[in-house]
């Protein structure tokens, strides 16, 4: 590809709404264009890094023996009311209606369709086990679409879907995925963990993420120091071990704690610990049952862990008239002692005594507050979020480490939940119809890319894996007038394409400076100048955007140079 004929708008400037490294070099680097909130163009620079990703995951696929689909954006309403989901799905579904008034929606997510494709193409056990695949546009109408790809409404995802009939096969399809996701993120050189993760709104009985490490990651994830357990934090579980008995030696005392808000105000006007106040939330259910929540003060609420332990579709902390009916008292002043609600209570509040609670009422606290004997607690469960520090639930000794990182895929185990509800059923080999058992896997296709970006980069610009890199290799033609570098630099891209490098040319009649500063934005793994200085001594430079180290080499010698490091940059052992 020549420069000077090419579309690749970089811009000096960051733009104003781009708040993590990836959006703003996407943009800067002529990647991607806005279209709309999480709604984006790929322009010819991202499209080739977009096309990249997505024949990584392809060939991973293929090899993991996943059958390549296609399946459409528009979903009949019909499908998904099957399933349950059109009631479920919430605001994140983009329902809209056709010309004759039928009811359809963007696919964010193909479960019903590819159930219904298989429902009606596969009806005997032998035809198992099958894992059919796709690489789609979906749409979710996020509600804080952000980050550029990163996070968007219109995004390219892989989703693929194994079909089997037996539990055991189920795990065997599901252990594949999992080979193959380590083997794309591998292949892409990305450093991640697999993590385990909640299911969430697919269903299913287990699953896990893909996190690329990164600190701008919207995810906390928590890994143990000595063993493999690592999971996402909405999902990590905590060990109580054997609570002390608490013994109250205070007596119940109403304390005034005049404009004191927060849990650190109250801690230090009272002279205690963070640790040593209760502090309670008020929640509602998607059942409208309201809730009192208490937790130690210095801990964060696992709204996952209490959503899946109330086994309700969604909690949410509760509105102030709600609060203020529930308490007598406006947010932020809820206390167990004298409530009429039920209280749920983080398994940790068991071992502690002596401590501080709010009072229903503007500016009282409670202290000297203990359990059975000031209030009662209807159910103590594990529902705090997870941190660094806390002992591993799986190895003796083992302790938290806490990491942020984007999850660029899921794989979750989903069991027979949309084969009952849609009678997808084959039959076994004594004639019995059975309903098929289920796995899901996806990849955000563009967040990977993102993904790849916030871990390569630098204050000048991006510097791209070279599995991901839209070219391989930038020659730089140092003055486009001086026939001679011309020549040179011409020859040198013909015989790049001819040995099949992706090769971009910079022939643009533009200053050194220019050319050299859009190179290290754009990141292109290997750059060769070709200039009439070294030129002279039959040399061209060939510099690694990586480390920045640089290289005299013949000319004659560079394009076999070239060849050999795109391919040794591209070698892969699957299966580690
Ligand atoms: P998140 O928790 O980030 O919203 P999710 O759990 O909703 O993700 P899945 O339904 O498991 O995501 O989708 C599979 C993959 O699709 C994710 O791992 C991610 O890589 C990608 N993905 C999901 N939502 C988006 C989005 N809004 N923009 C870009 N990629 C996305
Ligand atoms: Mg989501």
């Amino acid at each position: 590809m020549r420069y000077s004929q090419y579309l690749l708008p970089t811009l000096k400037e960051t733009p104003a709404d781009a708040e993590v490294v990836s959006h703003q070099l996407m943009m800067r680097a002529g990647m991607i264009r806005k279209v709309a909130a999480g709604i984006y163009s790929y322009l010819p620079y991202g499209l080739r890094a977009l096309r990249k990703m997505e024949q990584i995951i392809r060939e991973e696929m293929d090899r993991a023996g996943a059958i390549e689909c296609l399946m459409p954006m528009a979903n009949p309403a019909e499908l998904w009311q099957e399933s349950g989901r059109w009631e479920k799905y919430g605001k994140e579904l983009l329902r809209f209606k056709d010309r004759k008034s039928a009811d359809f929606c963007m696919g964010p997510t193909h479960e019903e369709v590819i159930t219904d494709i298989i429902r009606n193409t596969v009806n005997s056990y032998k035809q198992l086990p099958l894992n059919l695949y796709q690489i789609q546009t979906k749409f979710r109408d996020e509600i804080r679409p952000r980050f550029g790809l990163m996070r968007g409404r219109e995004f390219v995802m892989k989703d693929a879907y194994s079909f089997d009939l037996e539990d055991a096969g189920a795990d065997d399809s599901y252990r594949k995925m999992y080979q193959a996701y380590r083997n794309i993120f591998n292949r892409c050189g990305l450093k991640f963990r697999s993590v385990e993760a909640d299911s969430g709104a697919i269903g299913g009985n287990f699953s896990h993420e893909f996190m690329v490490l990164a600190e701008s990651g919207e995810d906390g994830i928590v890994s143990c120091d000595s063993c493999e357990y690592a999971a996402n934090v909405e999902k990590a579980e905590l060990i109580y071990g054997d609570l002390a008995t608490p013994v109250a030696t205070q007596d119940l005392t109403k304390v005034d704690t005049p404009a004191q808000k927060t849990i650190e105000d109250v801690a230090k006007f009272l002279k205690v610990e963070a640790s040593q106040l209760v502090k309670t939330l008020i929640v509602q259910t998607s059942d409208d049952e309201v809730l009192a929540v208490l937790l130690r003060g210095d801990r964060e609420l696992n709204m996952i862990k209490l959503t899946n332990l109330l086994d309700v579709d969604w909690v949410l902390l509760a509105e102030d008239d709600v609060v203020k009916e529930a308490t007598g008292a406006p947010t932020g002043f809820a206390g167990p002692v004298g409530l009429k609600i039920k209280v749920i209570a983080d398994a940790e509040i068991k071992g502690m005594a002596d401590f501080v609670v709010g009072g229903n009422a503007v500016d009282v606290h409670y202290s000297g507050v203990n359990l059975e004997r000031d209030f009662t607690v209807s159910q103590f469960a594990d529902i705090r979020q997870a941190v660094a520090g806390d002992p591993c639930p799986r190895c003796d000794g083992g302790k938290f480490e806490s990491w942020r990182g984007i999850e660029v895929g899921h794989i979750f185990k989903l069991g027979t939940k949309y084969s009952e509800a849609m009678n997808a059923t084959v039959l076994d080999a004594e004639g019995k119809s059975r309903p098929l058992v289920m796995g899901c896997y996806g990849i955000g296709a563009g967040r990977t890319v993102a993904a790849a970006i916030e871990q390569n980069h630098d204050e000048y610009g991006m510097i791209l894996p070279m599995p991901l890199a839209p070219f391989q290799v930038l020659v730089t033609m140092l003055n486009p007038k001086d026939d001679q570098v011309r020549d040179a630099a011409e020859k040198l891209y013909q015989q790049l394409l001819d040995l099949g490098i992706e090769a971009l040319l910079d022939d643009r009649d533009e200053r050194p400076g220019i050319k050299f500063k859009d190179a290290d934005l754009i990141g292109i793994p290997l750059r060769v100048t070709v200039g009439a200085r070294n030129l002279k001594e039959g040399n061209v430079e060939l510099k690694a955007r990586a480390d920045g180290e640089t290289v005299m080499v013949g000319l004659d010698d560079v394009a076999a140079q070239l060849q050999q490091r795109v391919a040794d940059a591209l070698a892969f052992e699957p299966g580690n």
